[in-house]
């Protein structure tokens, strides 16, 4: 029985809930996702979800009910962490554009662009390789942020639109641009649950 957690403090909850309950199915695993409001719903998770939204307000709620600090012991501890898009914000070391109040776990060793697509561009979908299947896989941009740079050799490209990163990983965290909650394609969230089984 494994148990993963959605940070719900904000955003794209509910549709990581379903994703990885139907991830869960595809594999084979008995388990179940659960939506977290306070740090003691994290005891005894085996993975943890930081969905898009807004960051600033779920930078803002983490650190308010006490999410924050947790998820960062836990993260360092070797917890394994998927961040999509806002999410990705948060696990960020460096962040640009981000406001004076705003803080981030600083877990993952990228340097992201908050609002990089800007106005002009600000949804699409596109289609990903993966370096974990052969098939493409469609992601959803959302007002996303974007990797500029990888700051150290511990982190890993898992996910391009073309020749660019839009996809990473460090050993138990991966960090996402794009949505992989929103399509019916559970690859992503496949992946991610065999760093938490
Ligand atoms: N641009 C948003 C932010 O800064 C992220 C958008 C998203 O998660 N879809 O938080």
């Amino acid at each position: 029985m494994i148990k993963v957690g959605v940070i719900g403090v904000q955003g794209a909850v509910s549709e990581h809930i379903e994703a990885t309950k139907k991830a869960m199915e595809r594999m084979n695993i008995n388990g179940e996702a659960l939506w977290v409001k306070k740090p003691e719903q994290l005891r005894e998770v085996n993975g943890i979800i930081i969905p898009g939204g807004e960051s600033t307000t779920i930078s803002r709620l983490m650190q308010k009910n006490g999410l924050f600090k947790l998820v960062k012991k836990l993260g360092e501890e070797g917890l394994p962490i998927m961040g999509t898009c806002a999410g990705l914000i948060m696990l960020s070391k460096e962040v640009m554009g981000g406001t004076q109040e705003q803080k981030f776990l600083g877990l993952l060793d990228v340097k992201v662009n908050r609002n990089a697509y800007g106005r002009q561009v600000d949804s699409f979908e596109a289609p990903l390789k993966l370096a974990f299947s052969s098939e493409p896989f469609i992601g959803v941009f959302i007002r996303a942020p974007r990797i500029i740079e990888l700051l150290s050799n511990k982190v890993k490209p898992i996910a391009w639109l073309g020749d660019r990163i839009v996809g990473v990983e460090q050993e138990n965290l991966i960090g996402l641009e794009f949505h992989s909650e929103l399509t019916n394609d559970t690859r992503v969230h496949e992946y991610f649950l065999g760093k938490a089984i």
